[in-house]
């Protein structure tokens, strides 16, 4: 994605999830300081655009004033967002006409049951649905989607790219990003966290349905041993060849951090001592605490030549 602020508007949320990584608490910020960030973005001029996130950001009435504000100044932004509010067409129309331009809607489940329990949010499967309508229905606004992968979702990644590809079939891009089990919520879940295995080949079935639907995706926190032939697709590699950089304001004690900061939280096992893409790749996310080192191999099918190559000419 390049480099991008991540600017939380708000922390407020109107849904429970079973592994939010950023949970709700009563902070937002002011929008004085929200402008002052936007325009430090803008004027660092490293930054590409900006992410606006939460929380859930569609609850903060400041919004369209925020999407207003880097329109005016040509600086792309892009809405993170459960979808939940998008769900009414006025309210889509509203931040349309406020400069509305890219929104990544959060998905866990295309069982309604399962998008419900992990949502905390009976409503929230139908609710994604009508807010990617609405969205495909006013047209100019570019759709993607994120999955965070989880043990109760593990078992049916592709058949979500499924319900994706037939149900929104505006979005172009899916994300799927490992369960962060370090954050508060998803460790009082600890129900949800999965195994590496439970995804390996669920994963490469998704990846071969969004190749085949001539989706573009991105991988996030997952070791490259289990991207077997599309290691070049790991935003954390991608970020690595391309030496990108990533500044993320928190509305908690972390405040503002660059994304290089958390590296500290990924491990490396002794068989990466071998692997043959230990340089390009983070490695294992709370390793041995969490996710375990025991369930790492090395890769010697590829090169880190081969991949950062991939990388550089953006191959599919
Ligand atoms: S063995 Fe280690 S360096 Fe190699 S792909 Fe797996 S986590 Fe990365």
């Amino acid at each position: 994605m390049g480099s991008f602020g991540y600017f939380q508007i708000t922390r407020r949320c109107d849904q429970r999830c079973l592994i939010c990584s950023n949970p709700e608490n009563d902070n937002s910020i002011s929008f004085e300081k929200g402008i002052a960030y936007l325009d430090s973005l803008m004027s660092d001029g490293g930054y590409e655009g900006v992410i606006i996130t939460g929380g859930e950001p569609t609850l903060s009435e400041d919004l369209p004033e925020y999407l207003k504000h880097c329109a005016r100044k040509g600086f792309p932004s892009v809405l993170i967002t459960n979808g939940q509010n998008l769900a009414s067409t006025a309210f889509a129309k509203k931040l349309k006409a406020a400069g509305l331009e890219k929104v990544i809607l959060s998905l866990y489940s295309c069982d309604p049951k399962i998008q419900g329990k992990l949502a905390g949010n009976p409503d929230s499967l139908s609710n994604v649905n009508k807010a990617a309508a609405n969205l495909e229905k006013l047209g100019g606004i570019t759709l993607s989607v994120t999955i965070t992968m989880n043990k109760l979702n593990a078992d049916h990644l592709s058949r979500n790219v499924e319900h994706i590809a037939k149900r929104m079939p505006s979005v172009n891009h899916v994300v799927f990003n490992n369960l962060d089990p370090l954050m508060n919520r998803a460790a009082q879940h600890p129900e949800t966290l999965h195994r590496l295995n439970d995804i390996d080949i669920e994963l490469t079935r998704a990846v071969d349905m969004l190749r085949s639907n001539k989706m573009t995706y991105r991988i996030e926190r997952v070791p490259l041993c289990y991207m077997g032939g599309y290691e070049h697709n790991s935003t954390e590699t991608r970020r690595i060849v391309k030496n990108e950089k990533v500044k993320i304001l928190f509305l908690d004690e972390k405040g503002e951090v660059d994304q290089a900061q958390g590296d500290f939280l990924y491990g490396k096992a002794e068989c990466c001592k071998v692997c043959y893409l230990n340089d390009i790749c983070i490695g294992l996310y709370s390793m041995d605490d969490r996710y375990m080192s025991e369930e790492l191999f090395p890769v010697f099918h590829t090169t880190k030549e081969e991949v950062a190559e991939k990388v550089l000419s953006n191959a599919p």
